[in-house]
Formats: structure tokens, C-alpha cells, sequence
């Protein structure tokens, strides 16, 4: 294949990676969004095995083979609960090839360009690794904490911004010494010695972070995995790796500063970190000073709804953790034939990743103009005669504006307790994601029904005849 052709194939594909990332931005037209984005793959891939590799296809193939039986069987296997930790660790495989190609590429090349080339190659390599091994070890931390292998408190070492600060000034000291040792055919150690830091940068800025700002790491980290495949492809001189890492660099650096915005969080606090949970206590006091729940069952549920003119429905991580969207979907329509307002509240931050819950009704067929933003209904409470909260927590939670000092204070939530009742559906007591104890549910105007969400619609649904 000419090189012509591999170009063209190239602007191709990228005009396809645009128009998916134009499809994704809206729930009617995602479906075709990601069909773009997997056209404009396979072209790249197609265009890169033929016209660009010109040798060694046995282990191509062989990496397509394993790599390709890895992903094949993970996105089977895969639960949509699990869908954010394996998007982190994705994101770290990522972070290690920019790392592994920059290592290979400073080893094969570095000796064959001279002068300012040479010098705009070195800094190429040297950000590549910095920027791949942070966001590899930055990764592997988000995977473990939103798999709870480790607690989402963070970690809070004593002057832990003068130590950021300090592997800062290192890493462009190191810089510069690469730089200069490379010029005369060295620079080992200062590379290996920046990425050891950078894999220390990277742990210590997400173990610093709270359970209540992993949103914002999650697509921060996005961001950077982006930022890593651009660096490959200046180390590669492949023009659609740059634009493809520039493309999921700044729509990951949009979507932390939207995130960051439904947060009411500043983007260096967060990464600065210590925003968060100190692990489960209560703000607001003990249980026994907290008040009284009253516990109701499906029936009664299902009685409050019907005498309801409108009801707001408030999806949570649990409703994604119990699978009950279809039993939702069920339980509006019943209601909607009985000429009763249904809405649905979105909470940017519901669920554990970026439009979970947006993702879980559109797979059930809810339909979209009954889906409003947290901006768009907010103010809208005192006039909802049932809000449904479904396994949701930290996004109802009152604290984030009454407790001045609660870990997710500031943190705008869905202020359902301004209607006249709440129904919140979970099976025990527990706090959400940020640990943070919630005073919604002693709430006068708050009933708890308790038990696994599907199960407790399924009581709801059956009574609604
Ligand atoms: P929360 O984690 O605050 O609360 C979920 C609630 O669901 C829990 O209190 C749990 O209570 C209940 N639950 C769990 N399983 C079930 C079940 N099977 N049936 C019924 N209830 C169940 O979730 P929210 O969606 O309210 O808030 C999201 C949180 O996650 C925020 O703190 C956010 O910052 C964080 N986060 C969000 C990300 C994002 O991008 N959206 C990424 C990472 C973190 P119980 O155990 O008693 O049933």
C-alpha cells in the first residue's frame, strides 16, 4: 500500500473517531457514534498493518491473536458494574505501552538523529514515558480502589504537596540531564530514574484522592491515557496516533472539567488531593441521634405512587448493582397509562462511571424526554408528591449542603427531600461510596424500603394493578 493511501486512510479514520465522539454526546445518537468509532478502527488498523508494517508479522499476528482473546473474553465476561474498573485498567495498559515504546524507541533510535532533532526527539521520549508511567501506576490505584481491593479514603501523607512539588523539580531536573547525557549517547539513568518517579507521582496522586472524587480521577486519567498515545505517536511518527491521543486527551480533559463543575470542585484541589471520606463515619453524629426510620413495604409503596400526580424517580449505583432498569422501565409505563408524571433525576456523578445511569435506562428504553439533568429538575421538588430514590446515596445526600465540614460538602445533590415524600429503596443502612452517613433517611417526610432493589420493584409492580 502507498504511503498515499495509508495517509488518506489515516484523515479517513479520523474523521471517523470525530464524528463517534459527535454520535457519543448524545444518548439518540451513541449507538451510531460508536459504529463511526469502530469503522474508523478498523481502517486505521487496516491501513497500519498494510502499508506501515513492513516485517515481523508473525508477532503482530500474534499479539492481535492474545490481545484480541484478552479483550474478547473480558467484555464478555465483564458485569456493567464492572465497567469502570475496567475501563482504569485499560486506561493503564495504555500508560504502559507509552512507556514500553518509549523505552524500545530511546534504545533503537536514539543515536540516529542529530542537533535540534535530536533534542525534540529526546523531550518526546522523555514526556512519553513520564506521562505513560503515571498514568499506568495512576490507573492501576483508580482499579483497586473502584474494585474496593483498597479502601477509597485517601491517603494523606504529612507535607504531601511539597512532596509533589519535590518530584516536580526532580523529574525536570532529570530532564535536563537526559537531554545533555542523551546528546552523547547516555541517559539511561535519568530515564529510569524519572520513571520511577513518575509510577511514585502517579500512586501518590490517586491514593490521595477521596471515595467522593474518584469521578473526577476517572476521567482525569482518561485524559492522560489520551495525552500518552499522543506522546507514542510523536516517538512513532504516526500522525493518526497524535491526533487520535489529542482527541481522547481533550474530550477526557472536557469531561473532568464538567465533572469537576457538577461537583463544585476546583480541578487542582482534587489533584492535589485529601477531598473525600474519612471511612464511614457519620457526619452528622451517631445512628441513635440521627432519629427514627419509618420502614414501609411494596404494597404501601405501590398505594403512595398511585395516589401520586408526580413522581420524580432518582437512580443510583444500586439500581445498576441489583440490574432493576427493566423493572423500572415496567413500573413508569404502568404508571404513565394511569396518567401520573413520571421523571427521572440524573445526578452527573450517579453510578460509578460517566452516564451510568443514562447508559442503564436507554438499555431498558426508557424513553429520553423523560430523563432530566440534575440543573434541570432540581428546582422542581417541591412540587413532586414521590420521589423514588433507587439505591442512590451521596447524591441525595442533604449533608453535602447542611454539614460544613462533611467530606462532600459543597457537592450539589438532588434535593428530593423538598417534595412531599421520599421512598428510598436499599437493603441496609450502609453509607454510600463517599462512606459519609446520610440524614435523608431520618427524614419526617422519609420512608426506607429495604431489600435488593429488583426484588423490592418487583413487590411495587405487582401491586400497581
Ligand atoms: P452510592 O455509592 O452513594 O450509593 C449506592 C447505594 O446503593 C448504597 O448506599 C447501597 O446501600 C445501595 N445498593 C447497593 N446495592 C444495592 C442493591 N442491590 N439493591 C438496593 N440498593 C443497593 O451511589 P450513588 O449513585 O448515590 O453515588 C455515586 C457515588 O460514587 C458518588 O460518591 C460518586 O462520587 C462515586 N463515584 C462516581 C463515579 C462516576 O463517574 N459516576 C466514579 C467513581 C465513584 P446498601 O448497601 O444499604 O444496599
Amino acid at each position: 500500500m502507498s504511503q498515499g493511501i495509508v495517509t488518506v486512510a489515516y484523515i479517513g479514520a479520523s474523521i471517523m473517531f470525530i464524528l463517534a465522539l459527535g454520535g457519543l454526546s448524545r444518548p439518540e445518537t451513541s449507538r451510531r457514534g460508536n459504529f463511526y468509532g469502530m469503522f474508523g478502527m478498523l481502517m486505521a488498523l487496516i491501513a497500519t498493518m498494510i502499508g506501515i508494517v513492513s516485517d515481523n508479522y508473525f508477532v503482530l499476528f500474534a499479539g492481535i491473536l492474545i490481545g484480541g482473546s484478552i479483550g474478547l473474553t473480558l467484555a464478555k465476561k465483564v458485569k456493567m458494574t464492572q465497567m469502570p474498573e475496567l475501563v482504569a485498567i485499560l486506561h493503564s495498559l495504555v500508560g504502559l505501552a507509552a512507556v514500553l515504546v518509549g523505552f524500545a524507541n530511546f534504545m533503537d533510535h536514539g543515536t540516529d538523529l542529530i542537533g535540534v532533532d535530536k533534542t525534540i526527539h529526546d523531550v518526546e521520549t522523555y514526556l512519553g514515558i513520564l506521562i505513560g508511567a503515571l498514568t499506568f501506576s495512576g490507573s492501576i490505584i483508580a482499579f483497586l480502589k473502584l474494585s474496593a481491593r483498597i479502601g477509597g479514603k485517601p491517603l494523606l501523607l504529612p507535607a504531601r504537596h511539597w512532596l509533589n512539588l519535590g518530584l516536580l523539580v526532580a523529574a525536570i531536573w532529570l530532564g535536563t540531564k537526559f537531554v545533555d547525557l542523551s546528546a552523547m549517547g547516555g541517559g539511561t539513568l535519568p530515564l529510569v530514574l524519572m520513571t520511577i518517579i513518575a509510577l511514585a507521582f502517579g500512586v501518590h496522586m490517586v491514593m490521595a484522592i477521596g471515595g467522593a472524587d474518584m469521578p473526577v480521577v476517572v476521567s482525569m486519567l482518561n485524559s492522560y491515557s489520551g495525552w500518552a498515545a499522543a506522546a507514542t505517536g510523536f516517538m512513532l511518527n504516526n500522525d493518526l496516533l497524535i491526533v487520535v491521543g489529542a482527541l481522547v486527551g481533550s474530550s477526557g480533559a472536557i469531561l473532568s472539567y464538567i465533572m469537576c463543575r457538577a461537583m463544585n470542585r476546583k480541578f487542582i484541589a482534587v489533584i492535589a488531593g485529601g477531598f473525600g471520606t474519612s471511612g464511614g463515619t457519620t457526619a452528622s453524629g451517631t445512628d441513635e441521634e440521627a432519629g427514627d426510620i419509618i420502614a414501609l413495604e411494596g404494597a404501601e409503596v405501590a398505594e403512595l405512587l398511585l395516589d401520586a400526580k408526580e413522581v420524580m424517580i432518582i437512580p443510583g449505583y444500586g439500581m445498576a448493582v441489583a440490574q432493576a432498569q427493566h423493572t423500572v422501565h415496567e413500573i413508569t409505563r404502568k404508571l404513565r397509562d394511569k396518567k401520573i408524571n413520571v421523571r427521572f433525576g440524573i445526578h452527573p456523578v450517579a453510578g460509578r462511571m460517566p452516564g451510568h445511569m443514562n447508559v442503564l435506562l436507554a438499555e431498558a428504553k426508557v424513553p429520553y424526554d423523560i430523563v432530566f439533568e440534575l440543573d434541570e429538575i432540581n428546582d422542581d421538588f417541591p412540587n413532586v408528591d414521590v420521589s423514588v430514590v433507587i439505591g442512590a446515596n451521596d447524591i441525595v445526600n442533604p449533608a453535602a449542603l447542611e454539614v460544613p465540614d462533611s467530606p462532600i460538602a459543597g457537592m450539589p445533590v438532588l434535593e428530593c427531600w423538598q417534595g412531599k415524600t421520599t421512598i428510598v429503596l436499599k437493603r441496609s443502612m450502609a453509607t454510600g461510596y463517599a462512606g459519609v452517613a446520610n440524614p435523608l433517611f431520618y427524614k419526617e417526610n422519609t420512608r426506607m424500603l429495604f431489600g435488593d432493589a429488583r426484588e423490592s420493584l418487583d413487590a411495587v409492580l405487582k401491586n400497581l394493578d
